[in-house]
């Protein structure tokens, strides 16, 4: 019979996952002879043999492919024979630089059961791995994905694991990580002061009892330190509390197994399903009454963030403990995650009463990445381990570098039709965070190999992230901010032609000068119209009234009742301010000194936490909105408050006063705290059916980060449909700041193509 000869091009996440064998065994399986092997972008072959192998090899491709390859594109060519008779896998094609990084992932079933098993030679290793699991992204240092360009170069290969690496058959096939007990890393116990106390096997034992006994273990996990304690154990809890001068935010908790999670929070199928993926996400839970847990875990926070054991340390570590822990960034607030030896021991020290650290170096900080259900899907609010830095699809025509905001702020490359971004970097205010920034912006250029022509930039001019842009020299882009987030949605959901874009955030620099943050822009790709806005209101001490919601109440005030209305003023607001600071800020505002005005609608949500005594001052952040939000919740009243939408000369307002007037009148009247979030929430969500109303336009993409709020974003999806809108909002890219730098990528990539 005779042979026929196709060769194929395969682009996607194909390299790092085990394509190559598994192409290898289906290939000798059908009796096909040719090879195959990693290409620029993503795998190349060439099979022969009968027509019916070679169909049954392009209908099983798909079909058995390794769980974590992603065929994004193939194409097939039919070749003249060559009457080979092997089939083999051959060295990497050159310039290889576009294939797509994978990010780390959760160890897998088969490694599990190697590393429970006591006949087996990695068993209780807490390093093992193979081509479906383990380290990637967070031991690269360069491009292609071998062995040498990782933190593992510095391990020789034992004889076995140098079989198993060469072995095409073989799981480990090319699993750059690979590593045993004999030849891979080690674990280490410190004490406070560095001293290592035990080493290997004997290293384990000592880090389980410390947090039995209550202690603060600092541990190296996969993409940094960890500061783990026993989540039932009060002291423990409010010593590390003491100690991390923690910024009242919910600590995050591993538990050892999901039934032991469902024990303490509601858990769904899809949420399950995202605990146990390979990307292992932190998920946001509703929690349980009696969840076992120390009150020091979420006070007053009716949501758990939770996630499974990832790495096989935490397997048998969660396995010994058999309880849940407290699993804390080791780190301050929003500063990227501690990766080093010596800088946890500075940073984290006076923290934790012990280290359990290992010798596999970690090249780039990568924090847990976190997920709330919200609309019947997923939406990434931090996205970081195990997605980043999978690209996003974007016609690209030009190379171009984005270097996003300046709150939760990742960076991002566009190159050859694809935007690969950057893990969370944290909040661009502190030494740490500038330098994470600075290095994922080098590094993703030089992963790449381009010096990007455009640099694209925030329109702020004081943002960290601006000045260094302005810094390379080279041609700038400045990309409005919630243009940039409007895009950053229509980018991830594929969105093309007009939309319109509703950008709800704290604030943003707008095209005007003033700061934004309750948008309604007509947008495409590359260019957007102002259609509407909220009515804008002073903010008494600019910055200040970020962290004081009872400022940003006042200026509401202020804006509503003028001078006398607001020295008249009775309601819980008083007691926030001495009456002296009362009068002051009354007087600053008359002046207009220090009062810029904004349009967030982010602050309308600090406004009202502020108004009904719930939260005058935040520790952090959008606090104030998430007890907002938790508090509508307990409510079932369906009348909003009355947003007025009026008409300007171009595009419209949306005035809040009749809301607010409505709020006192509630107030006055003691009304519930929980009624009056929840009629505050449905005005929202009411006003923004009247504008998009208003404009017709059919497509409401639902962006920024007041729509990390799920009573928000699910009654704004409910009701756009319902009344026969569209409405699109995130996925895999976050809602907040953190989706900024995909969106000034994508901007870009669409004015460059005219
Ligand atoms: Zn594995
Ligand atoms: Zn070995
Ligand atoms: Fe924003």
């Amino acid at each position: 019979m005779e042979a026929s000869r196709l060769r194929l091009e395969i682009g996607g996440v194909v390299q790092g996952v085990g394509f190559r064998p598994f192409v290898y065994r289906l290939a000798r399986e059908l009796g096909l002879a040719g090879w195959v092997c990693n290409s620029a972008a993503g795998a190349s072959l060439e099979l022969e043999g009968s027509e019916a192998a070679l169909e049954g090899f392009l209908l099983r491709l798909p079909r058995e492919k390794p769980p974590h390859a992603e065929i994004a594109h193939l194409e097939v060519r039919k070749i003249p024979p060559r009457g080979e008779g092997d089939f083999e896998i051959r060295p990497s094609l050159a310039g290889e630089k576009t294939a797509a990084i994978l990010p780390d992932l959760a160890v897998c079933e088969g490694c599990l059961a190697e590393l429970f098993d006591p006949a087996d030679r990695r068993y209780r290793y807490p390093f093992l791995n193979c081509t479906r699991c383990g380290p990637r992204f967070s031991i690269l240092e360069a491009l292609p994905y071998d062995r040498v360009h990782t933190t593992m170069k510095g391990f020789a290969m034992c004889e076995a694991c140098r079989a198993e690496y060469e072995d095409p058959r073989d799981r480990r096939f090319h699993a750059q990580p690979i590593a045993c007990p004999r030849c891979g890393p080690r674990l280490e116990y410190w004490d406070a002061e560095g001293r290592a106390l035990a080493a290997r096997e004997e290293a384990l034992p000592c880090a389980v009892r410390a947090v039995r006994e209550g202690k603060i273990l600092a541990l190296k996990g996969l993409g940094g330190f960890h500061l783990i304690a026993d989540a039932r154990n009060d002291a423990a809890l409010e010593r590390l509390l003491r100690r991390k001068a923690r910024e009242e935010k919910p600590f995050a908790l591993m538990f050892p197994s999901l039934a032991a999670l469902r024990e303490a929070a509601e858990v769904s199928e899809l949420e399950a399903r995202w605990l146990q993926s390979a990307e292992a996400p932190i998920v946001l839970l509703r929690r349980r009454a009696a969840a076992g847990l120390s009150t020091a875990v979420a006070p007053g926070n009716p949501y758990l963030g939770a996630m499974l054991p990832y790495t096989p340390l935490h397997h048998l570590l969660m396995t010994e403990w058999g309880f849940p822990v407290v699993a804390t960034s080791g780190n301050r607030a929003e500063e990227p995650i501690c990766t080093r030896e010596a800088e946890a021991l500075e940073r984290l020290g006076g923290i934790a009463d012990a280290f359990l650290v290992h010798d596999r170096p970690i090249a780039r900080p990568v924090d847990d990445s976190i997920l709330r259900v919200m609309a019947g899907r997923e939406v990434l609010l931090r996205r970081a381990r195990g997605f980043a830095p999978l690209p996003v699809a974007v016609p690209v025509s030009r190379p171009v570098l984005a270097l996003g905001a300046h709150l939760k702020n990742t960076v991002a490359l566009g190159v050859s039709d694809r935007v690969y971004v950057s893990q969370h970097l944290g909040d661009l205010q502190t030494p740490q965070a500038m330098a994470a920034f600075v290095e994922a912006a080098e590094r993703l250029k030089a992963c790449y190999e381009t010096r990007p022509e455009t640099v694209a930039c925030d329109l702020h001019p004081d943002y960290a992230s601006t000045h260094f842009a302005e810094s390379l020299g080279r041609p700038l882009r400045r990309v409005q901010h919630h243009h940039a987030h409007v895009v950053s949605c229509m980018a991830e959901q594929g969105l093309e032609g007009r939309v319109l874009g509703v950008a709800w955030d704290g604030l943003g620099y707008g095209s005007d000068g003033t700061l934004w943050g309750g948008e309604f822009l007509l947008a495409t790709r590359a260019a957007f119209q102002r259609a509407g806005y909220f009515r804008p209101f002073p903010l008494p001490g600019g910055e200040r009234a970020l962290r004081e919601p009872r400022r940003v109440a006042l200026g509401l005030l202020y804006e509503a009742l003028g001078p006398a209305g607001l020295s008249d003023f009775q309601g819980p607001l008083r007691t926030a301010f001495s009456p002296a600071e009362w009068r002051l800020l009354g007087k600053m505002m008359e002046k207009g000194l220090q009062c810029p005005r904004s349009s967030g609608v982010g602050r309308l949500f600090d406004a009202v936490a502020a108004l009904i005594g719930l939260r005058p001052i935040q520790k952090f952040e959008g606090q104030a909105a998430m007890e907002l939000e938790f508090l509508c919740e307990e409510s079932d009243d369906r009348s909003g408050y009355s947003l007025e939408v009026r008409p300007e000369t171009v595009g419209f307002v949306l005035d809040w006063r009749p809301m607010l007037h409505e709020l006192l009148a509630d107030l006055a009247q003691g009304k519930a705290r929980a009624r009056i979030a929840r009629r505050f929430h449905l005005g929202l969500v009411q006003g923004l059916l009247q504008a998009a109303r208003l404009t017709g336009e059919r497509r409401v993409v639902l962006t920024g980060g007041c729509f990390q709020n799920k009573f928000l974003l699910e009654a704004a999806v409910r009701c756009l449909g319902e009344a026969g809108f569209e409405p699109y909002w995130h996925r895999s890219i976050p809602p907040n700041d953190g989706g900024i730098s995909l969106g000034q990528a994508a901007v870009v990539a669409a004015q460059d193509r005219g």
